[in-house]
């Protein structure tokens, strides 16, 4: 695995890799864990010759949110790449990816302001100006990201169709279902800030988000469904739920009945330190 922290020197390797078949980015704030190493298989199932990004990208963070003490373990996230037949490592330095004078942000309206939206003032600002400085510095044929982060699948394909990227296309932009440890809580590096304690109530949140999807699913009025879902997870030890809401897949709106166009049940929770998010999928029968 080649391991880049400067840009020209980036590019100059990727030329080399480019000429031997299809390159896939796989962006990520490393403390990787399976659901990384998912997107990497799906990278390489398609043929793909895989660069990661490693970046923990301080304009996704609020003010008084986690950037300090968000975990990180490049030495062990480098061993854990390179054993994937990962091709390359792009590991930017913040100077690097926004040096002084830097000014510019990819705001994508609408999408946005949705569910995380207003917990997260300027998150998916955040997350949109580093997605498409990564996509125009590593020019790949196709991006990979996590369901698990589904708003953020969303906000990133809209960017990539405003702004009439090519690389990746925007229907190049492949979303990978999400992965969970055995008792079902999704796999995130954030689950690392939980106790043990937590750790074990925090199953109650796809626990019961599964049986609410049911429920919608067999017909019980969508409100009063994922009011007694705020309780449940309140009742199993949740400090307080930011949101619970069932949306269209794609466009995010709220979803009053399920049947017409795919929704989602999609949940923002905090417990600890952690303030953990989930999404399934929710269909009629
Ligand atoms: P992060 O390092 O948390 O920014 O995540 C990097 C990428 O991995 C994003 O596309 C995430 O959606 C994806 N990801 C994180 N957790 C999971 C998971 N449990 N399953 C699948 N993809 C994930």
């Amino acid at each position: 695995m080649q391991t880049f922290d400067r840009l020209g020197d980036l590019r100059a390797g990727l030329a080399t890799l480019r000429a031997a078949g299809p390159v896939a980015l796989v962006p990520t704030m490393g403390a990787l864990h399976a659901g990384h190493l998912a997107l990497v298989r799906a990278a390489q199932a398609r043929g793909a010759r895989v660069v990661v990004s490693l970046f923990v990208n301080p304009r996704q963070f609020g003010p008084a949110e986690d950037l300090a003490s968000y975990p990180r373990d490049p030495a062990r996230d480098m061993g854990l790449l390179a054993a994937e037949g990962v091709a390359a490592l792009w590991a930017p330095s913040e100077a690097a990816m926004y040096p002084p004078g830097y000014a510019t942000e990819i705001a994508v309206g609408g999408l946005a302001d949705r569910l995380c939206g207003p917990f997260r003032p300027g998150h998916f600002a955040g997350v949109a100006t580093v997605v498409g400085k990564l996509f125009n510095q590593v020019e790949p044929d196709l991006a990979l990201f996590g369901e698990k982060d589904w708003q953020q699948l969303v906000v990133i394909r809209r960017m990539a169709a405003d702004l009439d990227l090519t690389r990746p296309a925007p229907a190049a932009i492949l979303g990978v279902p999400t992965v969970r440890e055995a008792d079902g809580l999704a796999m995130s590096s954030r689950n690392a800030y939980l106790s043990a304690a937590e750790r074990a109530a925090a199953a109650a949140l796809p626990r019961a988000m599964a049986a609410t999807g049911e429920a919608i699913g067999r017909g019980q009025p969508v409100a009063p469904a994922l009011a007694e879902l705020t309780r449940a997870l309140i009742t199993r030890g949740f400090a307080s739920v930011d949101y619970a809401t069932l949306a269209d897949t794609e466009t995010l709106a709220d979803v009053a009945t399920v049947g017409a166009r795919p929704a989602r049940l999609f949940v923002a929770a905090r417990i600890g330190k952690a303030r953990l998010i989930d999404n399934i999928a929710v269909s009629p029968g």
